[in-house]
């Protein structure tokens, strides 16, 4: 059992269990992987594995230290993240000096919530970086009398975020590193991260879960079972996306799906051009889920394949909608799935290569339009 509510990476877990009973714990670490693979969830549990007062590397979840770390209430565990910057704020001050109480307060709830659930990322607002005022308070701070025994365990979430006076006052504290302490910098984007950062961190791979892996994770929160099949293949194993839409409504997302293929089926010119500007609106404000509308797109013609054929339907991504599929094979039963499917990943390809998103999106939904009516000649 693990304190924090964690899937899979035993082999993290048991090389960082195995540096606590030799008495090998490194000063500083770099946990690294894609998004959403859980090396935000385990830097607090190895906190807990230093601090648990049970004596054993696996946090009994019921002492002292496990009950604050649980919390993250931990007088001996600092949490870095990158937070807004203000202009007036110079390096020595503090870095929530200029922060309204109900930004304060809205930061607590944020990590309130992180508590919960360790794979949700700590965004707050309007941040971009991790400061050097940042830093420097860590500093003072660890070099602090503290007031519990046990290890100081200062986690630097998204690390690739550090400014670089943060990442130079950073390394200025590895050079001597106070005591009893280590340092977890998690980052989805190492290659961004100062080289003379990663040379100094002991790195450990954390890779994104796999499709089983997932689907028992998905199933223990309570995914709706007809969509789970769906988010994981739109989350492509990160638990941050699936979690984000299953609170999105999953359901939504699906009806415009289908919203978008009828327009396209009937040709509604005017329902066509709606959604070209809405999905364009989406692609600027949340690319990941424009993305996932797109693949969305793709899967229900993967799915109409399967159909088809006459195949399982357990396999169908989009099982909730099955009965739309079947009709949609009968209605359309010469439409060309290959032609269907290059179209959509070739929009995704125009998109990454910044071509007018309107003119990629309307390309596409004619080239999906042609695709059902070949063999019709229309
Ligand atoms: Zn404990």
């Amino acid at each position: 059992m693990t304190l924090f509510p964690l899937i899979n990476q035993k082999t993290n877990l048991d090389f960082l269990t195995n540096a606590i009973k030799h008495q090998r714990v490194s000063n500083a670490y770099l946990f690294y992987g894609p998004e959403g693979s859980g090396s935000e969830g385990f830097a607090l549990e190895f906190a807990a594995m230093l601090n648990c007062q049970s004596g054993t590397p696996t946090p009994c979840g019921t002492c002292n230290a496990c009950k604050k770390i649980r919390r993250l209430e931990y007088s001996n565990l600092e949490l870095v993240y990158p937070i807004p910057i203000r202009k007036d704020t110079i390096a020595n001050d503090e870095p929530f000096k200029k922060f309204s109480l109900a930004e304060i307060e809205e930061i607590q709830e944020i990590i309130r919530n992180k508590a919960q659930n360790p794979y949700l990322k700590i965004k707050v607002p309007k941040a971009q970086h991790i400061p050097i005022n940042f830093i420097r308070e860590i500093k003072r701070r660890t070099y602090l009398r503290s007031q519990e025994s046990g290890w100081k365990v200062v986690v630097i979430f998204d690390a690739h975020l550090l400014t670089e006076p943060a990442a130079n006052a950073f390394l200025k504290i590895l050079e001597e590193p106070p005591e009893k302490s280590t340092f977890i910098l998690t980052s989805s984007n190492i290659n961004t991260i100062l080289p003379t950062i990663v040379s100094r961190c002991q790195a450990l791979y954390f890779p994104a879960l796999s499709p089983d892996q997932m689907r028992d994770y998905l199933i223990q929160h309570n995914a709706p079972e007809n969509y789970v099949n769906l988010i994981i293949r739109l989350s492509a194993g990160d638990v941050n996306q699936a979690l984000s839409l299953i609170d999105t409504e999953i359901d939504q997302f699906v009806s415009l799906t289908l919203d978008i293929l009828r327009s396209v089926a009937v040709w509604n010119i005017k329902s066509v051009y709606n959604f070209v500007e809405s999905l364009s609106a989406m692609q600027r404000e949340d690319t990941i889920r424009f993305k996932q509308i797109l693949l969305s797109i793709a899967f229900w013609f993967r799915d109409a394949v399967i159909l088809k054929k006459g195949s399982e339907s357990g396999d169908l991504v989009h099982s909730a909608l099955q009965a739309e599929i079947s009709n949609f094979v009968k209605a359309f039963p010469d439409f060309d799935p290959f032609y269907a499917l290059t179209s959509v990943e070739n929009c995704i390809d125009f998109i990454n290569r910044n071509v007018y998103i309107k003119l990629a999106l309307l390309n596409l939904f004619f080239n999906l339009k042609q695709a059902l009516h070949t063999g019709k000649n229309s």
